[in-house]
């Protein structure tokens, strides 16, 4: 419950002490499925409803933003920011996607390689970054996919190629054997969404997959079914660095790919498992410092960012299971606006990924009610 009590002091500040029920409902993912519906001590009117301009994380507000895109001023190039540790943040976006390295005495590790068309220039990036920054070797031995989108993995076959794969155990290392091209890690679901000639070329099927590389644990966490069933999320323990990839973004709702294996509740375990995994500084204030995470898309973010986004994705997500489980359409859902006072944030009307879009995959991808007790039901205080 520490960690529970501690994210509810958080959100307190954020947004005054109505909101503090809300989160620890949404965070537990029990009350607020009526945040549409009538008064609750969670529910969203007209005057407490949850304002996300009056957040310090609202997209007008520079917090790390100023930071992570110093230099990017959509000049079309990459601009390496340092995030802490060994682990830099490959700013710009290599083809609208982040990529994260990791540079150290033994070689370099690469989290995603963005688009096709960008990907030479990533490649140069990363090998002007290694050379000022690397040890003895240099090379690139290692890139992780933290899912199958093309714009995480299109470059997947020239940064591999860039880049070599050490034979022989650690004990040789001062003689070590190289075999042209890094090693190209995944989730063996990648192998059917992915053309060939971009497939990792070592896949794994576990929860949790760690080596040690650069002297630092690197562990990928696999979760079930997030954006796609093919998602990673990348922890650097010794940097704490923590790349999550798609399952949180800066730049709109989570997308939830239904037809590969997304899902709504998936998405949110992920999210979950993502915050535990994130530890704040406490000495800097509540909930920021500390570990800092690499969203799939947009800036540089620490563990307050993944709470407010766990929060928002919980809360619609509560209020579609509400109106579904009472027999709405997803038209009729669709017609509520369940994101409305999320979107001037998160919302796009159009574009790749609409609020439209989110909500229906949140219809679509929620379990059927079951029999019995329905744990999403009104509070009895609500009076419905
Ligand atoms: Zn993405």
């Amino acid at each position: 419950m520490h960690g529970i009590s501690s994210r509810g002091r958080v959100v307190r500040s954020a947004y005054g002490a109505s909101v503090a029920g809300l989160l620890l409902g949404a965070v537990m993912l029990l009350g607020s499925s009526n945040a549409l519906a009538q008064s609750s001590t969670v529910v969203i009117s007209k005057s407490t409803r949850l304002d996300v301009r009056q957040s310090p994380y609202y997209k007008g507000y520079d917090f790390y933003a100023g930071r992570a895109d110093q230099g990017t001023p959509g000049d079309g190039e990459i601009h390496p920011w340092h995030v802490q540790g060994n682990v830099w943040l490959m700013a710009g976006e290599p083809g609208e996607s982040n990529v994260a390295v990791q540079v150290g005495n033994a070689g370099v590790l690469v989290v995603d390689t963005g688009t096709q068309a960008m990907a030479p220039k990533l490649l140069a990036a990363i090998q002007k970054l290694a050379a000022e920054y690397g040890g003895e070797q240099k090379a690139i031995h290692w890139v992780i996919n933290t899912d199958g989108l093309m714009d995480h993995v299109g470059g997947n076959y020239i940064v591999r190629n860039g880049g070599n794969t050490i034979v022989g155990s650690n004990f040789q290392f001062d003689n070590p054997g190289l075999t042209p091209g890094a090693t190209v890690i995944g989730n063996l679901n990648l192998l059917t969404r992915i053309p060939q000639p971009l497939w990792p070329n070592e896949t794994h099927t576990e929860p949790i997959y760690s080596w040690d590389f650069n002297d630092e644990a690197v562990r990928l966490y696999h979760p079930v079914s997030a954006n796609t069933d093919g998602n990673e999320m990348v922890l650097f323990r010794r940097s704490d660095v923590l790349a999550t990839g798609d399952v949180l973004s800066m730049v709109h709702y989570p997308v939830i790919d239904s037809k590969r294996g997304g899902s709504i509740d998936g998405e949110l375990a992920a999210l979950n498992q993502a915050m535990e995994l994130a530890v704040a500084d406490f000495h800097m204030g509540p909930q920021e410092g500390g570990t800092m995470i690499v969203p799939g898309h947009g800036r540089l973010c620490d563990q307050a960012d993944l709470v407010e986004y766990t929060i928002i994705v919980t809360t619609i997500r509560n209020r579609v299971m509400y109106y579904k489980n009472r027999g709405k359409s997803l038209q009729q859902v669709l017609a509520m606006k369940p994101t409305w006072d999320f979107d001037d944030r998160w919302g796009e009307s159009t574009g790749s990924w609409t609020s439209r879009q989110f909500v229906q995959a949140v219809y679509d991808t929620l379990p059927a009610r079951g029999k019995g007790k329905d744990r999403f039901a009104m509070p009895a205080m609500a009076g419905g």
